[in-house]
């Protein structure tokens, strides 16, 4: 399929269909710990609607009246957990975006899904500006859905060398508050070691102070998760790159939680 494919994930105790918008594997971001192969810096093609409405239709259609669970996957992971936007690239850049949200959005009803299987938006977060993705994230949250947003450095500096974006922090802050406002967000938040040396202490209290700032005065936040590499990057940098240590990240974890949010840890 060009679009729709299923992963068996451990984590979340079941399947997830996942719909990839950007086969081309472009997003407008690099992030140095980017696991894409072949990223390429652009957007998404023109989206072939039809053709993702019948992938849908039939990767629903095998997994949950097909043999496809019971072919592939082990018996307690045989669940359908959630429907994800979570391609090669940042979804959000395609201009049919709002559409595909629909045709999502429809097929959970037509399967009778909604409310108990999660869609989800991964993204970056830099399109929330424009008005067709505002309009896509008011569908997502009247179909359940939520926001998974990326904020991984609050400073200029550390936007540029982890994100490879020129980006006022604040505009991003701003993102996330009106992501927060159309729909239900976690903030996703990967943290790493270059060269054998985790962030500095200057870049996690910005990004605290970040987080505070919309706890303080934001639309409320579902929570952060907090996650290192959990796999090979793609990018030049790779070599480069190690996870944090379980304890640097849990520690990490306690001081977002004193702020009052929520935080799922993921070594
Ligand atoms: S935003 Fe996602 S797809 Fe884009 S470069 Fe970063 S990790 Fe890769």
């Amino acid at each position: 399929m060009t679009y729709v494919y299923a992963v068996v994930s451990r984590r979340s105790n079941g399947v997830s269909i996942g719909i990839n918008l950007n086969p081309n594997h472009a997003c407008n971001w690099r992030c140095i710990y980017c696991q894409v192969p072949g990223l390429v810096r652009g957007k998404s093609p023109p989206i072939d609607l039809e053709r993702l409405r019948t992938e849908l239709d039939r990767m629903l259609e095998d997994v949950l009246h097909g043999d496809l669970l019971e072919n592939e996957v082990e018996p307690s992971l045989r669940r359908l957990n959630d429907v994800a936007f979570s391609g090669n690239g940042e979804s959000t850049t395609a201009v049919e975006f709002p559409e595909v949200v629909e045709i999502v959005g429809a097929a959970l009803e037509r399967h009778e899904l909604v409310g108990k299987t999660k869609l989800v938006l991964i993204t970056n977060g830099s399109m929330i500006e424009t008005p067709r993705v505002q309009q896509a994230l008011r569908r997502m949250a009247a179909f359940g859905g939520e926001v998974w947003f990326k904020l991984d450095r609050a400073t200029k500096e550390g936007l540029s060398l982890v994100n490879s974006v020129k980006m006022d922090p604040a505009d991003h802050i701003e993102r996330l508050r009106l992501a927060a406002s159309l729909c239900p967000t976690w903030v996703q938040t990967c943290m790493f070691e270059l060269d054998g040396v985790p962030p500095p202490e200057a870049e996690l209290s910005a990004y605290l102070d970040a987080l505070r700032s919309v706890v303080e005065d934001g639309p409320p936040l579902l929570g952060v998760m907090l996650y290192s590499l959990a796999r090979a990057s793609h990018q030049p940098e790779a070599p480069r790159l190690n996870s944090v240590s379980r304890e640097w990240l849990e520690a990490l974890g306690l001081r977002v939680t004193a702020l009052g949010l929520k935080v799922k840890v993921t070594p």
